[in-house]
């Protein structure tokens, strides 16, 4: 279909969830002409509903923090793990870095729209069931993106450069060739809104809990404002293959095998027709930008949703990008491999060596270990509430070496205590 008119923009935006919308939003702050192309309407349901502190930084500097206190979200302290009898609890407010010790626990339908309107408040177009269909690139960075919209109208947007917000979505990766299989293990989700009129029942009802329900499979259990909550199973297929029925008969099936679920959830009621099922999510690229573009949020890389990381690294990647882009689009000099993608990465990776350590049972030992060092507990806080970019930090400087290492020592004292015992025995 041929395109009916032409727009020109300094930046064009590719989606318009938190990346696209933070991103946006800082961009316009520094004078840019940004425009927003988003293929669905909003509100619409995303998962992702566990924030870290660090975002708040972002969302503070893209002026969204009032708006978002506005609504009324359950404030999130820290994070619960849970594996049998075993308790490990974090509150961010006794994290080792410097930060923010709280931040929220997210409907996103709700939590995206109230950014994109802060967007729309700033004056930026947001054009909704608008999909980007088509890039052509040209020698110099400069593009021009076919958009279609709902009604098949066809238009051409001209831009200086464009952020690539499209999350799962992943516009340029596709366009451009640059997706990559990620080395994660394929895991399935099986997961609901449900009422939740027994969580006075539970101790600290409001707080997040991440379940160790088998050693490879986990459960979140997020709570939300309105009295419900967000419940997911997390495993291989296998497991899910083990229940019989439909997706809400495993479901219920589910929370009956989970015996720190089975109490508070023993008449459930789903807020939704049926739970939501989701596969293999983790995805890579092999580059985070090329000239004239550039990959935020989840189009980078998403590995797991384990420690919440996912509207994080959204955020601090659009507050990065849009950084970069104006510089660049002032003329100046930007090495986008050291200043953006290396930068990325380090966080990236600290997540990396929590979620591989989780999956192969090495930070089991840790954080249910008895007796442990309230200063490496404050530690691996931090990286639980976004820290990963503070390098002062041993779980963060040399994330893979300090979390097995210890791991290591823990094991080694547990069997020296067991000998003692035997021995006194
Ligand atoms: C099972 C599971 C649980 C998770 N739990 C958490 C959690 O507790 N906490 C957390 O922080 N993260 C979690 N995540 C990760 C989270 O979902 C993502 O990291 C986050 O949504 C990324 O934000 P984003 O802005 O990059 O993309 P998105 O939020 O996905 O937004 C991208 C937008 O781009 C639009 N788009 C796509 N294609 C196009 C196109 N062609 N044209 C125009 N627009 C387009 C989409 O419609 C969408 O609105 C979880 C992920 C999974 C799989």
């Amino acid at each position: 279909m041929s395109a009916t008119s032409r727009r020109a923009v300094d930046v064009l935006v590719i989606g318009a969830g938190p990346s696209g919308s933070i991103s946006a939003a800082i961009m316009q702050q520094h004078g840019l002409k940004v425009e927003i192309v988003e293929k669905t309407l909003f509100p619409r349901f995303v998962i992702g509903e566990s924030l870290l502190p660090r975002c708040m930084e972002a969302l503070d500097e893209a002026g969204m923090l009032e708006a978002v206190k506005a609504a009324g979200f359950q404030q999130k302290n820290g994070a619960k793990f849970v594996s049998g009898d075993k308790l490990c609890d974090f509150n961010f407010d006794q994290q080792f870095t410097k930060g923010w010790s709280w931040t929220w626990q997210v409907k996103r339908a709700d939590f995206d729209k109230i950014l994109a309107d802060v967007c729309v408040s700033k004056g930026i177009p947001l054009h909704y069931e608008t999909e980007v269909i088509n890039v052509e690139m040209a020698e110099d960075g400069s593009s021009i993106t076919t958009v279609r919209e709902k009604d098949g109208t066809c238009s051409e947007i001209e831009a200086k450069f464009i952020v690539d917000g499209s999350g799962y979505g992943r516009v340029l990766p596709t366009l451009f060739n640059l997706n990559k299989p990620s080395t994660q293990y394929t895991r399935t989700a099986l997961f609901s809104h449900i009422k939740d009129p027994n969580r006075a029942e539970a101790t600290e009802p409001d707080r997040i809990i991440i379940i160790v329900h088998n050693p490879t499979t986990w459960i979140w259990v997020i709570p939300f404002s309105d009295g419900t909550t967000s419940v997911g199973y997390v495993g291989s297929q296998e497991f899910f293959d083990g229940f019989s029925g439909t997706t809400t008969e495993k479901l219920f099936a589910m929370l009956q095998a989970e015996p720190s679920l089975a109490k508070r959830f023993r008449n459930p009621e789903l807020v939704w027709p049926e739970p939501k099922q989701l596969k293999g999510w983790s995805s890579g690229t092999t580059s985070f930008f090329g000239k004239g573009f550039v990959l935020t949020g989840n189009v980078t890389e998403f590995l797991d949703p384990v420690f919440s990381s996912g509207v994080t690294l959204a955020a601090v990647s659009a507050q990065l990008a849009a950084h970069l882009v104006v510089r660049q689009l002032r003329g100046e000099q930007v090495n986008w491999q050291e200043e953006y993608s290396d930068e990325l990465q380090t966080g990236v990776d600290v997540f990396r060596t929590f979620v591989d350590t989780w999956y192969d049972g090495t930070l089991f030992k840790i954080i249910f270990s008895e007796g442990q060092h309230d200063d490496m507990l404050n530690q691996i806080c931090s990286v639980l509430a976004g820290y990963v970019w503070d390098k002062s930090n041993p779980f963060v400087k040399n994330s893979d070496k300090t979390v097995r290492t210890l791991a290591r020592f823990l094991d080694h004292r547990q069997k020296e205590n067991d000998e003692a015992i035997k021995a006194e025995a």
